[in-house]
């Protein structure tokens, strides 16, 4: 097995002796943007240096500006189902939590997802709690063929990620012909004792059938698969040396590693005592992990949701972060009836989208909604070498302002459409190629003349 326990504490154990003169040079690696093994890993994680982490921050933001310039890609939750058979002790939808479950019917998707496209969504992830029988994998495909057969008055949700439990090779496969964009699972722990101790029973509980499933994924032609853990289960460290390696599983097996990573943080539950949970992790700690993956893996796009604070989303964009939700609700049918309360975490950034968006722009950073690569077949292997070519910029920094300048046409006010408009255009004089910002400035006045999902 590619996680083995001993393995990664030794790694740590280790790493505390390494030299100011090994650290030196593991970051100037990094700063190539030449990606660390995670030996490497392991010796950033365990240094507490002022001078190190100081670098790790500055060459984290470096990497961040150079790799995904000042780009941020919007996207939404969509929660269909809330039966559960697992009991992890973690999530409000645990199954011996008792509250009224449901799932939405066909047209309660449509309903939703009517009030995510007048957001402006255009990518979604749909999550699901596990039940074989009150939701199987032939609902999800369903869920996900009534999203894509929705054509709405300004536009449509494009691309549709999924993040359900972990499952055959033959039902990957029936995901993947139904056009997913990511399949995303979190391992939500790599220390196994922790993972069994938390999972109290269920199919969760199988920990190693859990860490197979991008095995499976892969086996069945989903070729980007999106990780992450629980952070606040066991010690971060050993955690995020946990991701390093299952990454480099990955890269070697299947020629492509993680093509997210998601760094979601334990939060209060129904149902969940977080008193109980005693690896919380404050948030300069968090800063530092989401620092040094983004040095040790500069193409994987990393994703925080509403779980985090304006503040702390604010901080964590600049040093790594490519990947923002807006205006998410993560309650089954939550877009319809706000008010509900049967969620399965507490969210703590609760403004809408458009604010959202605002905000973002007020920071200097472009909001996008693209969804080109996944459409254009630029997946897998072939984005990944698109990406350290150097060349994502020529396509997703023109791409984004496309997708925002849409967004402005459809959804912005009137002072929203002054902001993203000096935006863009402040924005496309950056673009080097001069055929390409050619194209960029027509297509803009295409999409005013009434033309939309323009993308290269
Ligand atoms: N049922 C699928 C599975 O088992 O992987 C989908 C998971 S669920 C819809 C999405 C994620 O929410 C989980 O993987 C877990 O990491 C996260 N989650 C659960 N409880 C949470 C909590 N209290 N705070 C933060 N995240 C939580």
């Amino acid at each position: 097995m590619f996680i083995n326990n001993e393995y990664i504490e030794g790694l740590l154990e280790e790493a505390k002796s390494s030299t100011d003169q090994e650290i030196t040079a593991i970051l100037d690696k990094a700063e190539a943007y030449q990606g660390l093994t995670h030996h490497e890993v392991a010796s950033l994680l365990m240094t507490e240096k002022k001078e190190h982490l100081e670098r790790i921050f500055h060459i984290a933001g470096k990497i961040k500006e150079h790799i995904y310039g000042n780009r941020i890609v919007m996207f939404a939750p969509l929660y269909v189902s809330d039966y559960c058979v697992n009991r992890c002790k973690y999530c409000g939808y645990k199954c011996d939590h008792k509250f009224p479950r449901r799932r939405l019917t066909m047209d309660e998707i449509r309903e939703e997802v009517k009030i995510l496209e007048k957001m402006g969504h255009k990518r979604l992830a749909l999550e699901a709690g596990e039940d074989p029988v009150h939701c199987p994998i032939d609902y999800i495909l369903d869920c996900i063929r009534t999203i894509y057969e929705m054509k709405l008055e300004k536009g449509e949700i494009r691309r549709v990620n999924v993040n359900i439990a972990a499952t055959t090779v033959e039902n990957y496969r029936k995901l993947k012909e139904m056009g997913i964009g990511t399949y995303i699972l979190f391992q939500e722990t790599y220390h196994q004792p922790t993972y069994e101790e938390v999972h109290l029973s269920g199919p969760k509980k199988d920990y190693e059938y859990h860490l197979t499933a991008f095995d499976r994924a892969m086996a069945g032609g989903i070729d980007d698969v999106g990780g992450g853990v629980l952070f606040g289960l066991y010690d971060p460290y050993f955690e995020v040396l946990g991701l390093m390696l299952h990454n480099e599983h990955l890269e070697k097996e299947y020629g492509v590693g993680f093509h997210t990573i998601s760094m979601p943080r334990l939060c209060q539950a129904a149902g969940a005592d977080l008193s109980a949970f005693k690896y919380l992790v404050d948030d300069e700690t968090f800063k530092k992990l989401v620092a040094i993956i983004r040095l040790a893996v500069p193409f994987t796009g990393m994703i925080i949701s509403t779980r985090e604070t304006p503040q702390m989303r604010k901080e964590l964009i600049k040093i790594g972060i490519s990947q923002v939700s807006a205006g998410s609700t993560v309650e089954v049918g939550g877009y319809s009836a706000r008010e509900q309360s049967w969620a399965q975490f507490q969210v703590a950034d609760d403004r809408n989208a458009m604010d959202i968006l605002s905000w973002l722009m007020d920071e200097g950073l472009v909001p996008s909604f693209c969804t080109a690569c996944y459409r254009k077949g630029r997946t897998g292997d072939r984005f990944m070498s698109l990406a350290k070519s150097g060349n994502i910029k020529n396509v997703c920094h023109p791409n984004a302002l496309m997708t925002l300048c849409e967004y402005m046409l459809d959804y912005g006010d009137a002072s929203f459409q002054e902001k993203a408009e000096n935006l863009i255009q402040k924005e496309i004089t950056k673009i080097e190629n001069e055929k390409i910002r050619q194209l960029v400035a027509d297509n803009i006045v295409r999409m005013k003349h009434g033309e939309r999902d323009l993308f290269i």
